[in-house]
């Protein structure tokens, strides 16, 4: 039935003028859920300047966003907070971890008055061991390498007693030692063991 809809009241309803893609063939408001939105966007840009910025415009996307998702939105904001939460509680621990971490100093006597200066820790506070080990090198103009220690871990070995220059670099947060706390550095003497030489 090719019925007129005449509406009795007052209130015309303008007719509803559906626009179709020519690209995706949906009408224009079912573009973005395609496959082929930018292209799409393109076309009718070229084809309806005017159609275009109804749709796409930067009023009209904010438009959009504004009132369609007040849901999406509250949900991201909860996904962000979550996020921001769970990375907060990731660096609180780190720090923790970080306040337990000693950096040991030790002053190992080797033979009669010959001695070198291990420094074991440094790494939990993120300082590049091969650079400080450089740098202590530099400092001392002595050698320094990174070694194993009998546990298993790294440390740096300078030969000679530097342990309270050692102390003071860290304390003075010299070059790679800057982000070392001066409160987590422990001294500590390492004696020959008697009937030595
Ligand atoms: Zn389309």
């Amino acid at each position: 039935m090719a019925s007129t809809t005449e509406q009795p009241t007052s209130q015309a309803i303008p007719p509803i003028k559906v626009r179709y893609c020519e690209v995706c063939t949906f009408p224009l408001e079912y573009c973005e859920f395609g496959s082929s939105f930018t292209k799409c966007k393109e076309s009718l840009l070229e084809e309806d300047q005017d159609l275009y910025d109804k749709f796409y415009s930067e009023e009209a996307l904010a438009k959009k966003i504004g009132t369609l998702s007040v849901e999406d939105q509250t949900k991201l904001e909860k996904d962000t907070a979550a996020k921001e939460v769970k990375a907060e509680k990731k660096a609180d621990a780190a720090l923790k971890k970080k306040l337990a971490s000693q950096v040991t100093i030790k002053r190992i006597e080797r033979n009669k008055r010959k001695f070198v200066t291990s420094v074991h820790g440094l790494e939990a506070f993120d300082v590049d061991l091969k650079k400080a080990a450089k740098q202590f090198a530099q400092k001392f103009a002595t050698g320094a390498s990174v070694t194993k220690n009998p546990q298993g871990q790294d440390e740096i070995v300078i030969q000679g007693d530097v342990s309270a220059d050692v102390v003071e670099m860290i304390e003075d947060g010299v070059g790679v030692l800057k982000n070392v706390p001066k409160d987590n550095i422990v001294e500590v003497e390492e004696k020959k063991k008697k009937g030595g030489d």
